[in-house]
């Protein structure tokens, strides 16, 4: 019999969701496939399991080798959920970092390296996927920006579309090129790819600055201030997200709320279509996948655009 090891090397850097014929039993053993895990909309673990392995080759290859944050529900959404970022005993397929804490102090870090290693994160209850946006190995250099756009409960989906277009076009006019995605919650993430080099106080520096500017220019529409009072009919314009240990949902990622809604990455031209930031979900996602003749992201990782050039082009000579 070959040992776990041996069937993980052999399915290393396998990206696809379907099962190989050879060798058998690589695959993390599903247990309790049966149990709810979204109780009210009859979702099961193994309809999760199913899920992700449909989605793998999209999911996958964005978030591999990032420090990941998983939101896990070993009882269903229903009852408790835990936020978790380190490793923790049983877990054999996934990627392990020692990266430094806030605090200074080591810790060990997850990071999801393969479709095995996937599943096994759903077979300990995870549902949801939160990456850095840094990679394992250079942990301290962006490579994404996020631009969380959280809208206040009295605020309209088509002023979070509007605001979305709004950061797309300050953001082009520094010529930087930008993708926007539902968050499968109630707002969009408008998400800038970096040539890795700026680090996070760098990039955290411009984040605040462009929501800063986009609240003075738009003041009805933005506040980038984190009070809850002050969100009230305006769109919160969330650049925390961008420092080193931040996460942002992963696209294509599950969200723990009632209808299990999915993180999607839109084509600009599409978000004008769509009726809210739960528009698709865990049903609805593969036919799109299925349907789509192009990546809506297409060419994110071919993008070369650095905060330098932006420095340079803000001071006139870009
Ligand atoms: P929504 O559109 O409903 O705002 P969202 O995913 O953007 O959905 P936010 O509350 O705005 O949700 O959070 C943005 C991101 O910040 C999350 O995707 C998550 O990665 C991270 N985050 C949120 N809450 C926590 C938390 N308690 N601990 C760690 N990270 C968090
Ligand atoms: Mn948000
Ligand atoms: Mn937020």
């Amino acid at each position: 019999d070959k040992s776990p090891d041996d069937l993980r090397d052999s399915d290393r850097g396998s990206t696809r969701g379907v099962r190989k014929a050879a060798p058998k039993g690589g695959d993390p053993v599903i247990t309790h496939p049966d149990r709810l895990v979204y109780p009210d909309d009859g979702i099961r673990k193994q309809d999760v399991v199913d899920y992700y392995r449909a989605v793998m080759p999209w999911l996958l290859p964005p978030i591999a080798d990032r420090p990941t944050s998983i939101i896990r529900f070993p009882d269903g959404i229903a009852k408790h959920g835990f936020f978790q970022k380190h490793v923790m005993p049983g877990l054999e397929r996934v990627g392990t970092a020692k990266l430094k804490e806030d605090s200074g102090a080591q810790a060990v870090y997850l990071y999801p390296r393969d479709a095995d290693g996937l599943i096994e994160l759903v077979q300990f209850g995870a549902v949801e996927f939160h990456p850095w946006g840094s990679h394992v190995a250079t942990p301290d250099v962006a490579d994404r920006v996020v631009f969380d756009l959280d809208p206040g409960d009295d605020v309209a989906w088509a002023r979070v579309v509007a605001a979305a277009r709004l950061v797309r076009d300050v953001l082009g006019r520094l010529g930087l090129q930008t993708f926007v995605r539902t968050t499968g919650g109630k707002g969009l993430h408008v998400v800038v790819p970096l040539t890795p080099g700026a680090d996070w106080a760098t990039v955290k520096r411009f984040a605040r600055g462009v929501a800063e500017s986009l609240a003075a220019m738009h003041p009805l529409e933005f506040v980038a201030t984190a009070t809850k009072r002050v969100r009230q009919g305006r769109i919160y314009i969330d650049y925390l997200r961008n420092g080193r240990g931040a996460t942002a949902v992963a696209s294509y990622s599950l969200r723990a709320r009632p209808g299990a809604p999915v993180s999607v990455p839109l084509r600009w031209d599409e978000l004008g279509r769509l009726a809210s930031a739960t528009a698709f979900d865990i049903r609805s996602v593969p036919r799109r996948l299925a349907r789509q003749k192009r990546d809506p992201w297409e060419g994110i990782d071919a993008v070369r655009q650095d905060l330098d050039t932006v420095a340079r082009r803000l001071a006139g000579d870009g």
